[in-house]
């Protein structure tokens, strides 16, 4: 078996495992292979493996990678993780299926006017980091009154790194419960297991897919 095959089917395995732990059906979690800085080639070896689901961070990365890929796996499905400027709303509402990170009111009247449909996920600023994007926790109740114009999936967030995650992630789950949305992104290569045992819906993993 190729090696990302491999890693593939473990990843599948660690989640399936979490899940039974968890007392969840494994199929409620999706698993997003993030695929930035990862050539064609790279992608395609997963495609082949059966993953269909995949992450990009950059509008222009992805924008030079997938037109051509999705052409040849008209079923893959195209998550946007990252930071998203205004300017790029359009070019990200043609590209994308699913976007994971409004973190503004601006963006999502850039993606209304762009006439973006599909899932969004609003990314939660879950550790209250200055640097970091997401909708701080106060701010949740209002901004999702702002963004009723959007098809609101669920919550994302990135918890502070070399911090034990499961707190925030199980903060995340509350947030998803208290606003009755449920959709819950969270979890990446060294913490997928307990997010999935924390009921996340989505796992985006990139480094522990695509390398050994
Ligand atoms: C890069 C990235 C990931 C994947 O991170 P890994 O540690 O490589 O699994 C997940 N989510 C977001 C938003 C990312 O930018």
């Amino acid at each position: 078996m190729p090696d990302a095959a491999a890693r593939l089917h473990a990843i599948r395995a660690a989640l399936a495992d979490a899940a039974r732990v968890a007392k969840r059906d494994p199929a409620e979690i999706t698993l997003v292979a993030v695929s930035k800085n990862r050539s064609a080639e790279q992608i395609e070896e997963l495609i082949e493996a059966g993953q269909r689901h995949f992450g990009e961070n950059r509008v222009q990365e992805a924008t030079t990678k997938w037109p051509n890929l999705r052409r040849r796996h008209p079923d893959v499905v195209l998550h946007m993780i990252g930071r998203l400027q205004s300017n790029k709303a359009e070019e990200a509402a043609a590209l994308f299926d699913v976007i994971h990170s409004l973190d503004r009111p601006s963006l999502a009247t850039a993606l209304v006017k762009a006439g973006w449909s599909g899932p969004t996920y609003v990314q939660v600023n879950v550790g209250e980091e200055q640097q970091k994007g997401g909708v701080a926790i106060a701010d949740l109740p209002d901004f999702l009154e702002a963004v009723r114009d959007l098809q609101i999936t669920g919550l994302m967030a990135i918890p502070p790194a070399e911090v034990e995650p499961a707190p925030f992630f199980a903060l995340l789950a509350k947030l998803v419960q208290r606003h009755d949305v449920s959709g819950l992104s969270m979890g990446m290569s060294g913490d997928y297991r307990a997010a999935a045992m924390l009921g996340a819906t989505v796992v985006r993993v990139g480094t522990a897919l695509f390398e050994d």
